[in-house]
């Protein structure tokens, strides 16, 4: 230093009139070859984002090498992650490439272990992960969120535990979002909700990523309360936070709370998206209400996921307006839209099946195989072999069931078998419907045995119907309709020594009957329900004084009660009190009363109406000249002029 300040003393100041001197760059060099590297690496890389093939990939590759760049981690790591894209398998071209490389970046060793994850082989990346440490190098987040991600997808929550345990070892990603969103991720994917959340709790800072997931797997298990309070304290609530809460009250049966949530999140002014209008549809189906139904399809137009517009919520809507007991409505969106898909037409007819309208359905059905680009599904099948059992077409049935397979490469499923026994029970052919349930490729489950055994209902044999209810007893001994249906049967064949022990069984095993209810749309959007016996309704003393006035007009017609619907062994006059008294009846007599419930009155029941009542209804359709329908928990009954649609078959 001393040396230079007296060299540069010692130099002779130039004269002004000379140009100063240029200033002397002893780096000009390296920095130019520099320069033109990071140029040939931003080109190799923008090229490597635009590989489509290996031969591209291969070629790209050559000049990494032919350039002396088969050494920079940063490029390579790119190639990697081209390769992975690819799906070449990471134990043959990619591992050569790496090994090639003396010494490898935190970054490239990650896209080893992030490709090995994608192609699911995670023994082999925490393999990678353990090679890595072994040469002293240290992870990256990106190492973590990759691990995490592989021990979610196989489920392998003590794998996971172990990475979890390395992040806190090694220290310093704590606070890493990317790394907790992805544990949490990984410990709510391997099931174990109370980890996930001891993670979330922890987590110095979070966002609303890891909230919503949370958020979306409590409602998933069920758990809406504790999905709830979370929501309530995020305070930046998104899209995606608000859809996961409506979603999750739609799927957990709780229509009021998933349209509340939906007004809110509306109000708030955040946009929607189709999931969004799928989880509101959803709930609007399960209210069955076609106030809601409309409001909500003006909701889909307005936003720009119209049926014409959005193949997934016109699907939705048609199969909501069915549930909602409007055909017509559902048929006028299936026309309307512009593109149609197997959901369009499976929703549509699965409509007809249910509301007994089997030629529509199997009309559609062939429609939809003449546009050969539309193969039906299993829920196609599930919906045109209902509309087959509900109008008795047992060839039909036959035929498609066994083309489904052959042609269409549909293996049937137990749904499959349960519409087959369904089909031949209904039509009276008891054997052969149980051969099929006890000779069935795969185990029958509840709804095969349920199926007959209703079947055993129609057609009244208590014998069949023991082997189906011991079955059922089995396969589902908390489901008390099961108990009720053997009941029924035995009652209604005087056989009221079986009747009574059914009914210890079910005390034995503290089992209660549902209560019955029905509910009654009004103009207004309202909805009156009504439970069996039920005199607490304020106009109760109206109600019951029209539905004594209905019952003596339908006994000119020639109605008589049915008193084998009451499975007490009570006096005659007893069942006749206790048939009057069901709460579909009181539901009707409230319509018939009140003006506001429009010319077609729609009554919405939680269980299988009773024959009494579907006789009942057939009559009152007549001397009213209205238009009923029941929507019970197996199908829609239409009454209209004397009979119903169902053919007196479900
Ligand atoms: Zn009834
Ligand atoms: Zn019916």
């Amino acid at each position: 230093m001393q040396n230079l300040s007296r060299r540069f003393s010692t130099l002779q100041v130039p004269k002004l009139s000379t140009p100063p001197p240029q200033p002397i760059r002893p780096l000009f060099q390296y920095s130019k070859i520099q320069h033109c590297r990071k140029i040939l690496e931003h080109r190799i890389i923008t090229v490597l984002d635009v590989c489509t093939t290996l031969t591209q990939a291969q070629q790209v590759h050559a000049h990494v090498i032919a350039n002396g760049l088969s050494q920079y981690s940063y490029v390579i790591t790119k190639l990697i992650r081209t390769l992975t894209k690819l799906g070449v398998p990471m134990g043959t071209y990619p591992e050569l490439v790496f090994r090639r490389v003396t010494r490898p970046n935190p970054f490239l060793w990650a896209a080893m272990i992030r490709g090995c994850v994608i192609e699911g082989q995670v023994s082999e990346a925490v393999r990678f992960y353990g090679l890595m440490r072994r040469e002293g190098t240290g992870p990256v987040s990106f190492t973590f969120s990759s691990l995490f991600k592989g021990c979610g997808s196989v489920g392998d929550v003590s794998l996971g535990r172990q990475v979890h345990a390395q992040t806190v070892v090694i220290g310093g990603f704590a606070a890493d979002l990317y790394v907790g969103n992805t544990m949490i991720d990984m410990y709510l994917k391997c099931g174990e909700l109370g980890c996930g959340r001891k993670v979330f709790d922890e987590m110095p800072e979070r966002d609303v990523v890891s909230w919503t997931e949370l958020i979306a797997v409590y409602a998933k298990s069920g758990d809406m309360g504790s999905a709830r309070e979370l929501f309530e304290e995020l305070s930046l609530k998104d899209m995606v936070a608000w859809t996961a809460m409506v979603t999750g009250y739609a799927q957990n049966l709780m229509p009021r709370e998933a349209l509340d949530c939906f007004e809110r999140m509306r109000g708030a002014g955040v946009g929607i998206d189709e999931v969004t209008l799928l989880g509101v549809v959803s709930a609007c189906a399960q209210l069955g209400a076609c106030r809601y139904a409309n409001w909500v399809r003006g909701i889909a137009g307005e936003s720009g996921f119209g049926p014409a517009e959005n193949v997934l919520v016109g699907s939705a809507l048609i199969d909501m307006y069915a549930k909602c007991g409007s055909l017509d409505d559902a048929y006028d969106i299936f026309r309307g839209m512009k593109q149609r898909n197997v959901f369009s037409y499976s929703s549509m007819i699965w409509g007809f099946a249910v509301h007994g309208n089997a030629n529509a359905a199997i009309e559609l059905f062939h429609e939809m195989l003449t546009t050969d680009v539309i193969r039906p599904n299993r829920v196609t099948f599930i919906g045109v072999l209902t509309a087959c059992s509900h109008a008795g077409m047992v060839d039909q049935g036959r035929q498609l069931f066994a083309t489904m397979e052959k042609y269409y490469n549909v293996t049937p499923s137990a749904e499959h078998y349960t519409c087959m026994v369904d089909l031949l029970g209904r039509a009276g052919r008891l054997e052969e419907a149980l051969e099929l349930a006890e000779t069935m490729p795969i185990v029958a489950h509840g709804g095969v045995w349920g199926a007959l055994l209703g079947a055993c209902r129609i057609h009244k044999n208590p014998g069949i119907a023991q082997i189906a209810a011991s079955h059922l007893f089995e396969l589902e001994p908390k489901n008390i309709g099961n108990y009720v249906m053997l009941s029924n049967i035995y009652a209604s064949a005087g056989r009221w020594g079986d009747v009574s022990s059914v009914r210890k069984l079910m005390r034995e095993k503290g089992l209660k009957k549902n209560p019955a209810y029905s509910w009654v749309e009004t103009k207004n959007g309202g909805v009156e329900k009504f439970s069996a016996g039920d005199t607490r309704h304020p106009d109760y003393e109206d109600i019951k004084k029209a539905l004594e006035d209905l019952l003596n007009r339908l006994q000119d017609h020639g109605y008589r009660p049915n008193l084998n619907s009451v499975d007490y062994d009570v006096g005659d006059e007893e069942k006749m009190r206790i048939l009057m008294a069901h709460s579909e009846k009181l539901a009707l007599a409230y319509a018939l009363l009140n003006a506001d419930t429009g010319p077609t009155i729609k009554i919405i029941k939680n269980i299988r109406i009773c024959e009494d009542c579907h006789g009942f209804m057939c009559g009152a359709s007549q001397v009213t000249g209205r238009h009923i329908i029941v929507r019970d928990n197996m199908r829609f009954h239409h009454f209209e002029n004397g009979k119903c649609n169902c053919g007196n078959f479900w």
